[in-house]
């Protein structure tokens, strides 16, 4: 599912040129769950971006789903991006599309019937716990519901492999606890889940196997 042997990330432009991910190394089976976890500044943040395909590793290999990554052309790569589903910290709605419109985006990407996507939005939003919530504005909702609208949206294309940055972060102790039960929920039904966080009463609460990061070096896999 996933396969990184090597891999390292340089950020080569601006001031703060650094090497981020050192030689990193690891695999995690199709419908596996891995906490990503690790000081601030360990490398967590790039290391998602190089999984989600927003990124290219600088050195080493990386297959994702079957495909050798860092050998694939632009292409392969758009195709590859629609099987993965990313949730991240700030939420990152669009402001000016209503939350129907923001759940539909993945799959008006891929040009699907109209009536087919009314029909999945309205699901998703039930499964979220948003049923009916369509024509509202996402800033009339509270954090952890915005919070939900992105899960709804990161995962109505049934993506094979989910990523998720600090996802928790903005959200209060009981949403952060709802957010974790779905992702339990698309894990159990065989979705790959990759969720960085530095919140330790989340990973006690929902004990799973664990990446640990540390000045861009994976310090432990277990
Ligand atoms: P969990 O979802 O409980 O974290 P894992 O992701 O560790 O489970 O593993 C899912 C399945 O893959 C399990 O059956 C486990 O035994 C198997 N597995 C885990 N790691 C490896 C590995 N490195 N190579 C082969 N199989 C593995
Ligand atoms: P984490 O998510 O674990 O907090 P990051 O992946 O955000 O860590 O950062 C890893 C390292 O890369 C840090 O040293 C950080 O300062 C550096 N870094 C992150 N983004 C950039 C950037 N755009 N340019 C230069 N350095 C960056």
């Amino acid at each position: 599912m996933i396969s990184l042997r090597d891999i390292s990330f340089r950020h080569d432009r601006g001031p703060r040129a650094a090497t981020a991910l050192h030689a990193i190394s690891f695999d995690v089976p199709q419908g596996g769950f891995r906490w990503l976890l690790g000081p601030s500044g360990a490398g967590k943040s790039t290391l998602l971006r190089l999984l989600g395909l927003s990124a290219r590793a600088s050195e080493g290999e990386m297959t994702l789903l079957g495909v050798l990554t860092t050998r694939a052309r632009r292409p392969a790569l758009t195709r590859l991006r629609r099987r993965i589903g990313v949730v991240h910290q700030d939420f990152a709605l669009l402001p000016d599309l209503s939350v129907g419109d923001n759940v539909a985006l993945p799959l008006r990407l891929q040009d699907r019937p109209e009536d087919e996507i009314a029909d999945a939005v309205a699901a998703m939003l039930g499964w979220v716990g948003l049923a009916g919530r369509e024509r509202d504005a996402p800033a009339r909702l509270s954090g952890g519901e915005q919070q939900r609208v992105a899960v709804a949206r990161a995962v109505i294309h049934q993506p094979e492999l989910l990523l998720a940055d600090e996802p928790t972060n903005a959200l209060q102790e009981d949403q952060g606890r709802r957010l974790m039960e779905l992702f339990n929920e698309l894990n159990a039904m065989g979705t790959t889940v990759v969720v960085a966080t530095h919140n330790e009463s989340l990973v006690q609460r929902y004990p799973g196997r664990a990446l640990w990061l540390d000045g861009g070096r994976l310090v432990h896999d277990g």
